[in-house]
């Protein structure tokens, strides 16, 4: 009996030997795959800003003092945003690498998700000036456990997204509690997500494109990031295209409610 439960030990262990030998493998696949993604959407992502910005100022180095004020204020514009797309897909990249490291480290404070609501909508509100989002926050919103920071930067990327791609529709971004859940979802009113994007739209650097996006630019990065960051606090996020309409994206978050806290225990 005993020699027979060495066998199936030395079998147990050779199984988890063969299954943590099949988990880097599928690591080492991944990490390769983000690395050769990486690299060409680096060739994209960086290349096109640059050459824009490379060629505005050898234009008005050389043109410049014979260009109307209005030329070389565009040109002066487009070196403005060309440099703020650089200095996104930058920071997105480092977040990107943070997550796949596993060194998010997010904070666990008490936060009101309805507070991170409010100051992000003021934020994009002032951001996407033409948009109207809207939002409805219910009253007895718990508290949960989470980086308010972070929270507020997944948040705004999912607004920001909406705005992308949904157009002159409203926004709504709306929260409850959900049994054991505390739930913030944003929905537009755009084209939608075709079911079989659903899931990939959270794989780093994938992007639909094409007329669907009406060649909006971006890194495909947003979404992979705000799922590694949701998760990172324990959380989920799902994306979801009302089947009915045929119209619009919702995308939920979810958080875990924890016992909620005394009064005296708050860190102010
Ligand atoms: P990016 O916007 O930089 O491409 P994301 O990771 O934020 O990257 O999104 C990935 C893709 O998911 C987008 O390229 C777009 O095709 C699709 N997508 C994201 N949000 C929406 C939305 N609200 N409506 C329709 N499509 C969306």
């Amino acid at each position: 009996v005993f020699g027979a439960t060495i066998h199936q030990a030395a079998i147990a262990i050779d199984r988890a030997r063969l299954s943590k030998e099949a988990m880097e493998q599928t690591a080492r696949l991944a990490s390769e795959r983000f690395r050769s993604a990486l690299l060409s959407s680096i060739s994209h992502d960086l290349r096109t800003p640059l050459a824009t910005i490379t060629g505005s100022v050898t234009s008005l180095r050389q043109f410049g003092d014979r260009m109307t004020p209005e030329s070389r204020d565009d040109l002066l514009i487009s070196i403005e945003e060309e440099s703020g797309r650089l200095a996104r897909f930058v920071a997105n990249l480092l977040d990107m690498t943070r997550i796949e490291a596993g060194t998010v480290n997010p904070k666990h404070d008490w936060v009101d998700l309805s507070d991170v609501i409010r100051d992000t909508t003021e934020r994009a509100r002032k951001y996407f000036p033409g948009s109207e989002i809207e939002t409805s926050i219910a009253a007895d919103m718990p508290l949960v456990h989470g980086d308010s920071v972070l929270l507020g930067q997944v948040l705004f990327n999912l607004i920001d997204n909406a705005v992308k791609y949904a157009g002159d529709e409203p926004i709504s971004i709306y929260s409850r509690r959900d049994g054991d859940c505390a739930i913030v979802s944003v929905t537009d009113q755009g084209k939608g997500i075709p079911e079989k994007d659903l899931e990939k739209v959270f794989e780093k650097f994938f992007r639909r494109g094409g007329k669907t996006d009406g060649g909006k630019s971006g890194t495909g990065l947003g979404l992979a990031i705000a799922r590694g960051f949701v998760e990172a606090m324990g959380g989920t996020i799902k994306a979801e295209s009302p089947a009915v309409r045929k119209r619009g994206t919702r995308f939920t978050l979810r958080f875990p409610v924890p016992e909620q806290p005394r009064l005296e225990d708050m860190n102010t």
